[in-house]
């Protein structure tokens, strides 16, 4: 399995501005507003390798570009590039790396160069993609707690959009987890119902409907989660987006956290009480089943999600 810093050696090529160049000559003005100001956004998501097709598939890319496009206009950067550049940007960022195996990307969109907290340009690019295998807990699950810090609420700092300012946030959380030793937190939103976790969204299933927080709960609007949503209905499990309270979490008979990282992760504990019995349930079994079907191009019916790398 490859570490971080093993993946960090193996980034030869990103693509900047629209242009490739070397990781090392990849540079951003120490002023530019994208990093004094978080004046950034981006996506993350993942290319999937299949050894029979030796096809690389990136899963959801027209998703993942549209909510770019809402994450830019929310913080009106100027001259938003078209979808179609960023995917010839992505393609050929994968293919001069020559990636043959599971591959996650970042797209990021930030004012560069000096400037106001309001300057809108000049908009910079970047596209950097690097070997990303699955993460160890997909197995066999971790532990979260409830984490003292709220959510970022929708008229402050609105979660819904992917932009890096909001991840401070997330860090708060992130790291209250890790002082206490468990693998992820919880927020809360201003309601007290469960918004999301730091980077990844939540599923509890009770009496046997899995639940999971709706868009108006303080969340990214989450393309695994929507997806899992829709491999609901594909296998008749029962899902519902609603409010969920805290307490629900105590009396999950399954849960997991999703995204693009995380895949669908079983979750075990919540604040140091089990989930059901305390191993990944069946059902999230079976949603991660038909997950990895999809994302590896062996669903039949589910191809329009996936966009080819080297046979396309
Ligand atoms: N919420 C947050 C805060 C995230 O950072 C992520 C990861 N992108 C998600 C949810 C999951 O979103 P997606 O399924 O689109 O990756």
């Amino acid at each position: 399995m490859s570490t971080t810093a093993d993946s960090r050696a193996r980034i030869k090529w990103v693509t900047q501005n629209h242009s490739l160049v070397a990781y090392e000559d990849a540079k951003i003005s120490v002023m530019a507003p994208g990093l004094t100001f978080a004046a950034l956004v981006f996506e993350g998501f993942r290319a999937y390798w299949n050894p029979e097709q030796e096809e690389l598939l990136i899963f959801r890319l027209e998703d993942h570009l549209k909510r770019l496009e809402f994450s830019v206009v929310l913080l009106e950067l100027d001259d938003p590039p078209a979808t179609e550049q960023f995917t010839r940007d992505i393609l050929a960022t994968l293919k001069a790396n020559d990636f043959r195996e599971d591959t996650y990307i970042r797209l990021q969109v930030y004012v560069d160069d000096w400037g106001s907290m309001t300057a809108t340009g000049p908009v910079g690019s970047t596209v950097i993609c690097r070997p990303r295998p699955r993460v160890a807990t997909y197995q066999n699950g971790q532990s979260f707690i409830t984490s003292s810090w709220n959510r970022n609420i929708e008229n402050a700092s609105p979660p819904r959009i992917k932009a890096s300012g909001n991840y401070l946030n997330s860090r708060l959380a992130g790291l209250e987890a890790k002082r206490q030793g468990a693998g992820g937190a919880v927020l809360l939103n201003q309601d007290g119902t469960i918004a999301e976790g730091p980077g990844g969204c939540l599923f509890l299933l009770r009496d046997g409907v899995f639940l999971t927080p709706d868009v108006n709960s303080g969340i990214l609007e989450s393309i695994t989660r929507q997806t899992i949503l829709d491999i609901g209905q594909d296998l008749d499990i029962e899902m519902e987006e609603r409010p969920v309270g805290r307490t629900e979490m105590y009396l999950a008979e399954e849960a997991f956290y999703c995204g693009t990282g995380q895949e669908i992760g079983p979750v075990t504990e919540f604040d140091g009480r089990a989930v059901g019995t305390g191993e990944p349930g069946p059902v999230t079994r079976a949603l991660q089943a038909k997950f990895d079907e999809i994302v590896r191009g062996n669903s039949p019916g589910h191809e329009h999600w996936l966009t080819r790398v080297y046979n396309g």
